[in-house]
């Protein structure tokens, strides 16, 4: 199924895009939940974690390397920075398409909402 991150993939509706590879898109969250709030996401179409399969293991990899890569370009490697993968409704996942949320610029509070 289609999702508005696939349009943002076309180009189709405007993003604020920071990394563009050949595997993973990353762009700053309309709704930032931190001074610094990036969505990175496969350009192949994965819905949820629940949906990789064996062989899918650069999948997500490829998200956390580019979240770090571009959390340290940004400088906030030593200060730290959370990752978070929302699966499904008690995940609190609301786009059903594969996504790592990178947060920084705070401190986050523990355990999450
Ligand atoms: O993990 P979850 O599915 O809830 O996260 C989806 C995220 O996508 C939200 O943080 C929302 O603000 C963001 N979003 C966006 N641009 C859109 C639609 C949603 O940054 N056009």
């Amino acid at each position: 199924m289609s999702t508005i991150f696939d349009k943002i993939i076309a180009r189709e509706i405007p993003a604020d895009i920071v990394h563009d590879d050949e595997h993973v898109l990353g762009f700053r969250d309309v709704n930032p939940q931190a001074p610094v709030h990036v969505l990175f996401i496969p350009k192949q179409p994965v819905a949820t974690l629940n949906d990789l399969s064996p062989g899918d293991e650069a999948v997500v990899g490829r998200l956390a390397m580019a979240a770090a890569r571009y959390a340290k370009s940004e400088g906030f490697a030593e200060d730290g920075y959370r990752v978070v993968i929302n699966c499904n409704r008690d995940g609190g996942q609301s786009v059903y398409h594969l996504h790592l949320h990178l947060l920084a610029g705070r401190a986050m509070a523990w355990p999450p909402g």
